[in-house]
């Protein structure tokens, strides 16, 4: 039965704190409740994986909330040795709801971030080879670097601007949102229909072409001109 206490002396052990997001310029903190990822979401990063990208109706899968790291550095992890940056646009919803239209979408959201939606490259190619679920390739410890959130009374909603991504200090990854082959609102409005969303869900809203392999001691820097930026190193 779930009688819905929250008081912590209702557990029998002791409860994970709720992940956070800093808010830019503030002392409060967003909470985390899933987070949604697209794939294949940029025309030439989805031919660089081998696909079509006229061919493809949007897909989506989650990271875990605790995959997030915020103003650390990133641990190489485990059981791989081909680890990919994907760097990202992150999308933070102040509401939720079942069957958001496109054109009510972008109210839904609270404000705007970047992330790294951390890659086991070849673990996840093991998985889509024998048809298994991408856990072990994306949702990993540590996986979610991620900025504090700009809030989009700040900034609005930005639907254009570069995207890029370098790694000790040479491009790697050099887009523009307006590439996005399905944009903010029609994720959010798609996710949806699949999924009840709900405030402090997060969308990582894929990357641009570019991905490759990073090494312990790399230096790691991107940026959404108009947002904001990300630095880390890999250790
Ligand atoms: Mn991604």
């Amino acid at each position: 039965m779930n009688t819905n206490k929250s008081t912590s002396d209702e557990y029998v052990i002791p409860a994970q704190r709720i992940p956070t997001l800093p808010v830019n310029g503030t002392d409060k903190l967003f909470p985390v409740h899933r987070i949604y990822c697209i794939g294949r979401n940029y025309a030439a990063h989805t031919i660089e994986m081998g696909h079509d990208p006229d061919k493809e109706p949007p897909f989506f899968f989650q990271k875990n909330p605790d995959n997030i790291i915020v103003d650390q550095d990133f641990p190489y992890p485990p059981e791989t040795s081909d680890v990919h940056f994907e760097f990202e646009l992150v999308v933070a919803l102040a509401k939720g709801g079942k069957n958001i239209s496109v054109e009510q979408a972008l109210d839904h959201i609270y404000g705007y971030g970047v992330g790294l939606d951390m890659t086991r490259r070849d673990l996840q190619g093991v998985a889509k080879k024998l048809g298994r679920p991408w856990e072990v390739g994306k949702a990993f410890e540590h996986s979610a670097p991620c900025s504090a959130l700009i809030p989009a009374s700040e900034i609005g909603h930005p639907s254009k601007g570069a995207i890029w991504f370098k790694v000790n200090g040479e491009f790697r990854q050099q887009g523009d949102l307006d590439q996005m082959i399905w944009k903010v609102a029609e994720q959010i409005s798609i996710l949806s229909v699949f999924f009840e969303l709900k405030p402090g869900d997060l969308i990582m809203t894929g990357t641009p072409a570019g991905v490759g392999a990073i090494k312990p001691g790399d230096q790691l820097e991107g940026g959404v001109d108009g947002v904001c930026g990300l630095k880390l190193a890999v250790v």
